[in-house]
């Protein structure tokens, strides 16, 4: 866990009794805006925790290391907002090792984040192993670049960070993949079958705005740090950034990145 995040769970008060909260309301309605009151808190805290973190880690250097830590940093305040709330919302989430249902569903996440997964591959991995990520990014970066979003949400693309229906860098992974989850498998089956019309997959709100509270906070963070900090195309962007080795210094000194390797979303 990196220093700031460290230093976050020890001095956020998020982590008191929830049922002493609760237990001050008795009735049902009053008890219901303690929850959500206490859930934004949580969640405005975890946002404006990232975005100073990242601020700052920016200020101590403009490097590729300082890149990484903020990659991994996000990870940690997600991991830290998700603790918090799993301990009163106890979701059961159906999700387990080797479902990747979801993996083929296109990903969006910041620079840092993804510098951040290619690294923890690239220390970890043997070279064989690092070169045939690299095969793979290549790829799958073909096989959309001619594809609008819409399209592409429906070819059930296997991202190329997956090995064996298991996530090669879980422990490196973006903030949208550690948030996304599903209470049923059914829905995310249905979803990969009929990609042209999915079902609504059932999820535990408060879970998923933890993923937005902190990419928002990232985002802004590495605005404050004059650093562009937009969503890119997971596929394009891994593939950009394992293949240019200049791509994180034109970025640290402030060069926006290409157009093509932005995420779209589908939808109007
Ligand atoms: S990075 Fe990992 S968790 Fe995220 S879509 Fe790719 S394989 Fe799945």
């Amino acid at each position: 866990m990196s220093r700031d995040a460290q230093a976050a769970l020890s001095s956020w008060s998020l982590r008191r009794p929830f049922d002493r909260l609760m237990g001050r309301h008795s009735r049902e309605k009053k008890a219901r805006k303690a929850l959500s009151d206490w859930t934004r808190d949580v969640l405005t805290r975890a946002h404006d925790a990232q975005r100073a973190s990242v601020a700052q880690i920016f200020q101590r250097s403009q490097s590729l290391e300082a890149t990484v830590e903020a990659g991994m940093n996000a990870g940690d305040f997600y991991e830290l907002a998700r603790q918090t709330l799993d301990e009163v919302f106890k979701p059961k989430l159906a999700c387990k090792r080797g479902c990747s249902f979801c993996c083929h569903i296109p990903v969006a996440a910041s620079l840092p984040e993804i510098v951040n997964a290619l690294m923890f591959a690239r220390a970890t991995f043997s070279a064989q192993r690092y070169h045939s990520l690299t095969e793979r990014l290549a790829r799958a970066d073909e096989a959309v670049q001619a594809l609008g979003p819409e399209e592409r949400a429906r070819r059930n693309l296997a991202c190329p960070f997956l090995e064996n229906d298991q996530c090669s860098v879980y422990e490196a992974r973006p903030v949208a993949c550690r948030a996304w989850h599903s209470l049923e498998v059914e829905p995310c089956k249905q979803a990969y079958e009929h990609p042209e019309s999915p079902p609504e997959t059932p999820t535990v709100a408060p879970v998923l705005y933890a993923g937005d509270a902190v990419r928002e906070g990232l985002r802004l963070g590495l605005q404050d740090a004059f650093l562009d900090g937009q969503r890119l195309d997971l596929v394009r962007g891994a593939h950009w950034l394992a293949s240019d080795p200049e791509a994180v210094d034109r970025w640290l000194a402030g060069v926006e990145f290409p157009e093509e390797v932005r995420f779209t979303p589908p939808g109007p």
